[in-house]
This record gives structure tokens, C-alpha cells and sequence, in this order.
């Protein structure tokens, strides 16, 4: 995955920092405990396409 793509994109749903989790094969998002899916490299930036982290994914 292209890292200076993670530079650019955001959360859809809080707009904040999005972090790559190579072992989940997606972009997190801490504060929502979102897992947004890469499908073909690239990133799915939907609410509704997203996974709903468990509680011990949130702590890396
Ligand atoms: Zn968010």
C-alpha cells in the first residue's frame, strides 16, 4: 500500500488520521474503531463497508 496515500485520506466519518494494520489488511480509525477494507490496494472509505473493531484490536 502506497503510504503517501495514507497522508491524504481520512475517516469518512470523523476525518481524522487513518493507520494502516498490515495484519488486518486495513485502515483503522482509533477513535471510532473502525477497520475500513482495501480491496485491490485500495482503500473503502464507506461507513457501511466498514468492520466494527473489537475491543482488543483498539490497543495495538
Ligand atoms: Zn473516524
Amino acid at each position: 500500500m502506497d503510504h503517501r496515500l495514507l497522508e491524504i485520506i481520512a475517516c469518512p466519518v470523523c476525518n481524522g488520521k487513518l493507520y494502516f494494520r498490515q495484519e488486518k489488511q486495513g485502515l483503522i480509525c482509533k477513535a471510532d474503531r473502525l477497520a475500513f477494507p482495501l480491496r485491490d490496494g485500495i482503500p473503502v472509505l464507506l461507513e457501511n463497508e466498514a468492520r466494527t473493531l473489537d475491543a482488543e484490536d483498539s490497543h495495538p
